[in-house]
């Protein structure tokens, strides 16, 4: 099954309106030789409302980076709530970054909920998941998988995948510039994937697993030819236009 790439940046907290501003020019000005490729940028929240104006018209969609597990809006300072992100123009939303698990104690059921809040306000939930490398030298990589896994299909069901994305991040590939060989990648997508299928066959089939992990220009190529493989969560490489651009076309070379 032909599954449409999707290659996402996550640009962290980085950026400001000047940078944010040239970032989006330059990913606009060569997005047009990605056509098959879904483009997606995830900016800070305080952002997202000038980024949306930045990308109107150019087909590039909008991401948060996270949202508040709440659904319904009220006292919880600090935080974002789904129909705020809904209603500057974001389409996705990241769930269960490693970065939100292991520095803000975020858990699988926190995650879980976040995921649900996220279809209920209308966003597409982006879940984050990945081993660390302790785990992966134990041989937990796929025991780790599937708990992050279960703990969303026990909360929201199967069915709710049908309108999502996995992100595959091993925890020691992001931002260490040690990226996880093609096989290792595929091997996790397809496993996820499998977990999938077992509950439901259609939806396994079409849901995009991206891999996440110090993708550059350099090694895009290789790492989605996987099978499994649909695309990319960016995180570093998508602060620059051109490399940014150089993995999308990366993207769009599997497309045809
Ligand atoms: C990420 O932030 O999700 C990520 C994969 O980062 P990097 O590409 O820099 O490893």
């Amino acid at each position: 099954m032909k599954r449409t790439y999707l290659v996402a940046g996550n640009w962290k907290m980085n950026g400001s309106r000047v940078a944010n501003a040239a970032l989006v020019q330059g990913i606009r000005a060569g997005a047009g030789a990605c056509k098959d490729v879904e483009l997606l940028v995830c900016p800070p929240a305080v952002y997202l409302e000038s980024a949306a104006q930045l990308v109107a018209g150019s087909g590039i969609g909008l991401g948060a980076q996270t949202l508040c597990e709440q659904e319904k809006a009220g006292a919880f300072t600090g935080e974002v709530h789904g129909a705020m992100l809904k209603e500057v123009g974001c389409r996705y939303a990241i769930v269960g970054h490693s970065e939100r698990r292991a520095l803000y104690g975020e858990s699988d059921a926190l995650v879980a909920r976040k995921f649900r809040t996220a279809q209920a306000c209308g966003l597409v939930p982006i879940l984050c998941v990945g081993e660390t490398l302790q785990q992966r030298e134990a041989n937990e990589t796929e025991r780790v998988l599937q708990r992050q896994l279960d703990a969303v299909v026990d909360l929201c069901g199967i069915a709710a995948f049908g309108d999502a994305v996995i992100a595959y991040e091993p925890v020691w590939a992001i931002g260490t510039g040690r990226t996880a060989t093609p096989q290792q990648a595929q091997e996790a997508h397809a496993f996820l994937r499998a977990q999938l299928a077992k509950r439901d066959g259609r939806i396994a089939a079409s849901l995009r697993l991206l891999y996440g992990g110090s993708v550059k220009a350099d090694n895009a190529r290789t790492l989605f030819e996987g099978p499994d493989v649909d695309g990319g969560l960016i995180g570093g490489a998508s602060l620059k236009a051109d490399e940014f651009l150089a993995i999308a076309a990366a993207a769009q070379a599997q497309s045809i």
